[in-house]
């Protein structure tokens, strides 16, 4: 596989205008997500009504994978529950480290991320965002992606 494979378009739009770019002053739960192999950062903020997600957004620096993977997390959530989200996390983690399992159809548009699983160093930077939503929803407020 090819670098350029991984670089898909929608990855590289996703960088140069990342959706949900933008902290949350009202934000429901929140939590900091650091990823020292790349040195990604970045910041997840959601806003929750019951169990349902209503609203995200996330601020931080880093490479083109860890921002494009926030990007289209954060579009993803919205409307999403958070035991539904806990689950998402699993599907996401499985699509861009196993070869065995199809990407779960449910992923939608993440599944541009799947090409990560060819680059294991790149693996932490899409998964950041998601290690980070997770330390939200369990009300962690840190994160680190290295265990
Ligand atoms: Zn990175």
């Amino acid at each position: 596989m090819e670098l350029r494979d991984l670089y898909q378009e929608v990855i590289l739009d996703h960088n140069r205008q990342p959706h949900n770019n933008h902290d949350m002053d009202d934000a429901s739960l929140s939590a900091d997500g650091y990823n020292p192999l790349c040195g990604d950062k970045l910041s997840l903020y959601l806003k929750t009504e019951g169990d349902k997600i209503v609203d995200a957004s996330f601020t931080g620096c880093g490479c083109a994978i860890s921002t494009a993977s926030a990007s289209l997390m954060t579009d993803y959530l919205k409307g999403k529950s958070i035991a539904e989200v806990r689950h998402l996390f699993d599907d996401f983690h499985d699509m861009v480290t196993r070869e065995d399992v199809p990407p779960n159809k449910s992923l939608e548009k993440l599944v541009v991320l799947a090409g990560v699983k060819a680059y294991p160093s790149r693996v932490k930077c899409a998964t950041l965002a998601w290690h980070t939503l997770i330390a939200a929803v369990d009300n962690q407020g840190k994160v680190a992606t290295t265990e």
